[in-house]
């Protein structure tokens, strides 16, 4: 799945939610998240990105790879 990371921490253009043709784009207190389980991996929301802060989840830079864990957790119900 693609994987919003620490560009969009404040910033949430909310472009991508707009492009995604599943819906699977969810907003949070402070980011977006895109739900692994429902993402098609289509790349839609990719090139709207403002910041460029999605890219698919092998694609995340070193010292974002937290975001991959939190994202998963975003969607985890406790
Ligand atoms: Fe939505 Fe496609 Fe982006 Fe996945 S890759 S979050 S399905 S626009």
């Amino acid at each position: 799945p693609y994987v919003i990371a620490e560009a969009c921490v404040d910033v949430m253009d909310r472009s991508c939610v707009d492009e995604c043709p599943v819906d699977c784009i969810y907003e949070g207190a402070t980011k977006l998240y895109v739900n692994p389980r429902e993402c098609i991996d289509c790349g839609a929301c990719e090139p709207v990105c403002p910041v460029e802060a999605i890219t698919a989840d092998r694609h995340v830079p070193d010292g974002e790879q937290a975001h991959i864990a939190d994202n998963t957790a975003f969607f985890t119900l406790p």
